[in-house]
């Protein structure tokens, strides 16, 4: 059935038509645009908690997350005191403070694959620098990654990406030059005759594997048994690097990441999102010998002006120091009373829905193919997918504008909120 929508959004399309006269589609990151979906994007006020209020007064249950970020919630206390009392002492100031330590410590100790770390102020700089000290290491150019994995924005990285380029239908964007994109071999993920063939090919020239240990680009795709062991394998008997891009699920599907949740120690770990507490910062670590190659310790050059920014680092390390062992349970208790409410749902009104959900990466897939890589994500009905989004939106509920992304349960999210969210499930489902 048509979509028709009671919600006032006046303020929106305003601000949205006057943002357009100055800014690239509006936005300053494609995928705020709602273009996929075909509706006008909803400007944000303020959060608190659970919940998110857009500029026409309308709120909102949040499962976005600023895209992965806000594990404990929007505007979290705790944060906010740290942020401010930070603040108050000066914002940045290109020489060492001890909360950088404080920070690293604090991943070191809690990742044990990581011996040293570098922060950064992105997840696309975490995983471009991981590349660079990659091939730096091994001296070789070639590296593979997973087609419908997205780590970024960095040229050698936009091959067959996952996200927004999939959304948006540009996997393989513009100005990226041949001669790059020649060197990165894309594979389907959970895939491990293809990365063995590509081995048996190329292995000597490959410098690295780039791995999402759960895929979080493709909606939510778990590692079948034995994939991210055979990857830890082959990349050893060739010499090439292991790197784990954990930029969404370091530190939120765990409290030692999905390394920890795997067993599995990658040599190079890439983090992001979480790390921040919702502020701009990345960070890579792993082995004490590969990382003491970067500048000034060694030559591979990386630097940059705000990297270890106080605020980023105070926001970063109190959102850390409330993510206990204990949070993960209650996060695993919440997404796991969403997951079985929205099946319960989809049986109830008969419409085909997957649900792949590591924690607290959730992703009702519309389809009832097993979803194992992109192709098998890909068999999702995308119109009825931006039928729902629509009417969840105007049932108070924000997910991603996008099949090919997850919802993020955060530690804020009462039972109470769960249940109001799978009420309204229920009444997309009978809309569509
Ligand atoms: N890697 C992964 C796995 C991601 O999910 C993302 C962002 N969605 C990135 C890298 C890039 O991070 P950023 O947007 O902070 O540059």
């Amino acid at each position: 059935s048509e979509h028709t929508s009671t919600r006032v959004n006046t303020r929106s399309v305003e601000a949205f038509a006057r943002a357009k006269q100055v800014m690239p589609g509006g936005v300053n990151s494609p995928v705020r645009a709602f273009k996929s979906v075909g509706l006008n994007p909803v400007y944000m006020e303020r959060g608190e908690g659970s919940r998110i209020y857009d500029i026409d007064g309308n709120s909102y249950i949040d499962y976005i997350a600023s895209w992965g970020p806000l594990i404990m919630g929007h505007a979290h206390p705790e944060v906010v005191e740290a942020i401010k009392r930070t603040a108050e002492k000066g914002t940045s100031f290109g020489a060492p403070t001890e909360l950088e330590t404080l920070m690293a410590e604090t991943v070191c100790e809690r990742v044990p694959s990581v011996d040293i770390v570098r922060m950064v102020n992105s997840g696309t700089e975490a995983t471009m620098s991981a590349l660079r000290l990659a091939r730096g290491y091994t001296k070789r150019n070639r590296i593979l990654k997973f087609e419908g994995s997205y780590h970024g924005h960095a040229d050698s990285l936009l091959i067959k990406a996952g996200s927004g380029v999939a959304t948006l239908g540009l996997p393989d964007s513009p100005g990226v030059p041949e001669h790059v994109a020649a060197q990165t071999i894309a594979v389907p993920y959970n895939d491990l005759e293809s990365v063995k063939l590509a081995f048996e090919r190329y292995g000597e020239e490959i410098a690295c594997i780039i791995v999402e240990p759960i895929a979080g680009n493709m909606g939510v795709v778990p590692p079948l048994p034995g994939f991210l062991q055979g990857l830890r394998d082959i990349t050893r008997q060739y010499g090439s690097l292991l790197i784990f891009d954990e930029v969404m699920t370091g530190f939120r599907v765990g409290y030692s990441c999905a390394q920890g949740l795997f067993g599995i120690e990658p040599d190079l770990t890439c983090f992001g999102k979480v790390i921040g507490g919702g502020l701009p910062v990345g960070a890579y670590g792993g082995k004490r010998e590969i990382m003491e190659m970067i500048a000034p310790s060694g030559p591979i050059y990386q630097a940059g002006t705000l990297s270890g920014n106080p605020l980023a680092m105070a926001a970063g390390y109190t959102t850390l120091k409330l993510l206990t062992p204990e949070t993960y349970n209650l996060l695993e208790n919440r997404a796991s009373r969403l997951q079985l409410g929205f099946e319960a749902n989809a049986r109830k009104h008969g419409v085909p829905v997957t649900i792949n959900r590591v924690g607290s990466m959730v992703c009702p897939f519309f389809t009832d193919t097993l979803v194992v890589n992109f192709d098998t994500a890909k068999t999702s009905n995308l119109e009825r997918f931006k039928s729902y989004f629509a009417h969840m939106l105007d049932l108070g509920v924000s997910v991603a504008p996008s099949q090919f992304e997850g919802m993020f349960v955060s530690a804020v999210h009462s039972n109470e909120d769960i249940d109001a969210t799978i009420a309204a499930h229920d009444a997309a489902l009978s809309r569509l």
